[in-house]
Formats: C-alpha cells, sequence, structure tokens
C-alpha cells in the first residue's frame, strides 16, 4: 500500500506522522471515504481489536477479547485451513483432552458439543467430527466472522500518544481501522520444500501435503510420500488404504511412534504427561508452562521444541503402515520429473524410486515475512528471531499493540502454541495486556478442577480480580 490519494487531490502516506490524526476523526472519514470503496470508521464503530485468522486461535483470541467488554472485528474463513489443508479422511492426531477450543465459559469442549448432538465420542477424533465441533462453537461465539481476507496491515503513525492504531486494508479494497491487531495465520504460506525438490516444483506430480489432494484419488498409482511427520504418515496411510501403491523415505533412522491415547477418563501410567498432550514428561511440562519456557536460554528453547516438535506419527497409523515399505535413513539427493506423469526420486547412496507421483511431507518453516501481510515499514518494526517475531507478555510483538498467536510463537512461548491446547494459555494471557490488567507471575497452559480433576475453562481475570 503506498499513497492514498484523497478526493481533493491530497495524498497521504499511511505512516506519515503529517496525517497528525487518529483514523477516527472527520478528516480521517472523509479520506477512508475517498478512497474508492472504503468503509467509513468513526470513532464509535472503530473496533478495539482486528482479529486475522478465523482458525482455532482466531476463535479463542475473539471470545476472550469480547468476554473482556472489548469490540473485536474477526477475519479469515472459519477454520479454513483445517476444512482446505487436510485431508477429509484424516484423524486428529490430538486426544479428546487436548482438542477443544478455549473459551473463557463452562459448555465449549469438545465433550459438550459430543453430549449436546448425542453423537458417541469418537478416538481419535475423526477430522470431520472436529470440524462440525468447531461449527457449532464459531456459531454460538462467533457468528459474524468476516469470511473476507486481510490483504495488508499498516500502522497509523500519529503524535498523540493514546492514539496510536492500524489500518487493515481488505480483499475488497475496503479499509478497518483498529486499536489492536492479532495476526492468527497459523501455517499460512509456510509449506516447506526443501532444496533437492526445489528444482521439480511446480508441478502437477510433485506436491506438499498442505495441497490437500484427493487421497483417495491415487488409487491404483505409484506414490512416493517424503518425510516420517503426522501429515506424511497418515497421508501415506490413506492412500495406502485407497489402493495406492505406496513406499515412504525418511531421513530418520525409526519412526518416532507417540504413546496409545488414554482413553477418557483413564489414568497414564508412569509419571504423568501434562494434559496439553504435547512432549515427553520432561519437556512436556516445560511447555505446558509458556511463562517459564519464555525464561529458558534460547539453548534450552531449542531442546524443549526439539522435543516436542520432532517429527511423530500417531499410534494407530503404525498397524495402518504395516505393509508400507519404509526407506528410513535415506536423505533425498534429488527428486525430477521426468516425463508425462512420472517422477525419479534418486536416494543418497544410487537407489532410484520411479512413481507417478511425489507427496511432500516436509513440514512447515513459519516465517512472517511469508505472509506478505505488514507493510514494509509494520514488519521492519517487528523484531524477530528466525522469521519468528520476539513476543512479550500477552504475545505482543515489538509493536505496541501488534500481537501474534499460534505457530509463529513457538519461538517465545514454545511447542504448545502449534497446537489447538495452546489457545488456553493465549486467550487469556492477550485478554489481560489488552485490557491493561496484570496477570499472575507464571501459569500453566491447563486449568484443573481441585475437586473432580478434571479441565475447566480458565477466565483471563483471576479469581482474586474477579470477586475485588
Ligand atoms: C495436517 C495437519 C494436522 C494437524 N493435526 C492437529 C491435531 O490433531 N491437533 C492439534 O492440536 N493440531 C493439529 N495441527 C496443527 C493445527 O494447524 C493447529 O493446531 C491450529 O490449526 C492452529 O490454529 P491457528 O488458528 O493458529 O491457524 P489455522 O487453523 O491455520 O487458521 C488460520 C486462519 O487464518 C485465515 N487466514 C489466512 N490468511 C488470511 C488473510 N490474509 N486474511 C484473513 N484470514 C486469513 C484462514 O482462513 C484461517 O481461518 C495439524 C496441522 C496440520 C497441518
Amino acid at each position: 500500500m503506498g499513497l492514498i490519494r484523497t478526493a481533493g487531490g491530497r495524498e497521504w502516506h499511511p505512516g506519515e506522522r503529517a496525517a497528525g490524526y487518529w483514523l477516527s476523526c472527520s478528516a480521517a472519514q472523509r479520506l477512508l471515504a475517498s478512497y474508492g470503496k472504503a468503509q467509513v470508521m468513526t470513532k464509535e464503530s472503530a473496533v478495539d481489536v482486528a482479529v486475522v485468522g478465523a482458525g482455532p486461535y482466531g476463535l479463542a483470541a475473539t471470545a476472550y477479547l469480547r468476554d473482556a467488554g472489548l469490540r473485536v472485528h474477526t477475519f479469515g474463513e472459519g477454520m479454513g485451513s483445517w476444512r482446505t489443508g487436510m485431508p477429509s479422511q484424516m484423524l486428529l492426531r490430538s486426544s479428546l483432552r487436548a482438542s477443544s477450543i478455549a473459551h473463557p465459559r463452562a459448555g465449549f469442549r469438545i465433550e459438550d458439543w459430543y453430549a449436546e448432538v448425542s453423537r458417541p465420542i469418537s478416538q481419535p477424533i475423526p477430522l470431520q467430527d472436529f470440524l462440525d465441533y468447531a461449527s457449532w462453537w464459531a456459531r454460538k461465539v462467533v457468528p459474524d466472522i468476516d469470511p473476507r481476507r486481510v490483504a495488508q496491515i499498516w500502522r497509523t503513525d500519529v503524535p498523540d500518544p493514546g492514539s496510536k492504531g492500524f489500518v487493515l486494508r481488505l480483499s475488497d479494497g475496503a479499509l478497518i481501522a483498529a486499536r489492536r491487531v492479532v495476526v492468527a495465520l497459523g501455517f499460512e504460506s509456510s509449506a516447506r520444500w526443501p532444496d533437492e525438490v526445489a528444482a521439480a516444483s511446480p508441478d502437477q506430480a510433485v506436491s506438499h501435503v498442505a495441497d490437500n489432494l484427493d487421497l483417495a484419488g491415487f488409487a491404483g498409482r505409484r506414490l512416493v510420500v517424503i518425510g516420517s511427520g503426522q501429515s506424511a504418515l497418515e497421508s501415506a496411510a490413506i492412500a495406502h488404504e485407497a489402493g495406492a501403491d505406496v513406499q515412504i523415505v525418511s531421513r530418520s533412522p525409526q519412526i518416532n511412534w507417540l504413546s496409545p491415547m488414554l482413553a477418557v477418563g483413564e489414568k497414564p501410567p508412569g509419571l504423568p504427561r501434562p494434559p496439553t498432550d504435547v512432549g515427553g514428561v520432561v519437556t512436556g511440562w516445560l511447555a505446558a508452562a509458556p511463562d517459564a519456557y519464555h525464561l529458558l536460554p534460547n539453548r534450552m528453547r531449542r531442546w524443549v521444541q526439539r522435543g516436542c516438535l520432532r517429527p511423530a506419527g500417531a499410534h494407530q497409523l503404525r498397524a495402518r503402515l504395516a505393509d508400507v515399505p519404509m526407506h528410513l535413513a535415506r536423505r533425498v539427493d534429488k527428486v525430477r520429473v521426468v516425463g508425462e506423469g512420472e517422477v525419479h526420486v534418486a536416494l543418497e547412496g544410487g537407489e532410484l524410486l520411479t512413481a507417478d507421483h511425489v507427496l511432500l511431507g516436509t513440514g512447515y518453516n513459519v516465517d512472517i515475512r511469508r505472509f506478505g501481510l505488514l507493510s514494509p515499514e509494520l514488519l521492519a518494526a517487528v523484531r524477530c528471531s528466525e522469521g519468528m517475531p520476539q513476543l512479550r507478555t500477552g504475545f505482543e510483538s515489538s509493536v505496541p499493540g501488534l500481537h501474534f498467536l499460534g505457530s509463529v510463537a513457538v519461538h517465545s512461548f514454545g511447542p504448545i502454541n502449534r497446537f489447538i491446547t495452546g489457545t488456553w494459555y493465549a486467550g487469556p494471557g492477550l485478554t489481560r495486556r489488552a485490557r491493561g490488567q496484570r496477570g499472575p507471575a507464571w501459569c500453566f497452559a491447563f486449568s484443573v478442577s481441585p475437586d473432580t480433576g478434571t479441565l475447566e475453562p480458565r477466565r483471563w481475570v483471576s479469581r482474586r480480580q474477579s470477586r475485588s
């Protein structure tokens, strides 16, 4: 977004101090109105918070912020990446206790939805069940999701410190003013294409699991799946069951299988793991306390991340892949499309695999530069470590009022931010910051009722504050 030309012919730069007014003032209203289809925001109608993204993080953030009395506008396709970026036959990797979207009040967990629609609880949870639950949740809590995409965000740099804010340009050209912005885009534009495959892309014979192909469509075809994380293994299992001739290639010497999911109410054997279901006994508890993780030196943070985010497959996939050939401890040297619908996968050491299609389950490189969302001025002002913003309390970046939730928050608040379960920490933390309230020095990412031992909703204010 460059200059905006007003009806009177005056040019105005979004980041210009000389603009001198908050967008809600009358001059700015005229400015917005003069810009094509711009939506005019009055002081009263400018939102307190614009939430960009309507996945689990954007939805939970909206629920908490509204519970705190803030005016919130939420953009994006409701659960967009779950609907369009995952195989429809998928089963969730997270267990029942770690698959609810956070809400400050009781009655919104996935168990509550199963009870309300009288459907038997299913573990692992089928994707369709989770999507139905999320639609039910969103209908009750955020029925007004705005499906428009946000094209760009920039900061209004005005002299009055009480009046700083942001402007969002939407896909249809409309402009929206907001005092705070929460970016929750998940793995948007983050699919990782390794160098050895780059020469083969883009091609119809090579795709990434994020492209969400119809895996049943591979019946009778030769498919090489590269990777040994959940999405690679799950895609391989679904295609194999559909009748594809599947092989898996992984540089890991073995597949890391996750422990079997606990049945509802079952006590875990051995040392207890946190109910977040992310990581092992030590790394899992560190990850379950994001405030403690935040204080760790970088070396320790990386160790916790490795323990929690290493490629692994859900236990249920083990039997489903028993007949699928696996080339383990093998690096791919090169992937090359050799002819009409034929691909060669050369492995280090000389072996050559031939396939009709290569599917990359090679993970995600999350980097806010790849979102293409922030204006150059705003992007330059966000302090980052390896593409992830350095966040402080309340998930606020080095730009006051600009927050990031979800996978880009892993560097600052740990691996649970890659999973639905992290919404229970993110929602209250963000909201306390937006309301200028202090939280406890540290807290777990879940809350357990002392009476029943079950997970309970987490408020954004502490019990002490809510009593006073
Ligand atoms: C194959 C796969 C399986 C997974 N399985 C599990 C699991 O079993 N359990 C688990 O806990 N986690 C799982 N995850 C991780 C999961 O992605 C995260 O838990 C969760 O989706 C993160 O939520 P989010 O809100 O940050 O992002 P997302 O759910 O990715 O939502 C992103 C939102 O941003 C919107 N958006 C994107 N660009 C724009 C734009 N420019 N303007 C406006 N809106 C925009 C999208 O429409 C969408 O609404 C899985 C991930 C993958 C890829």
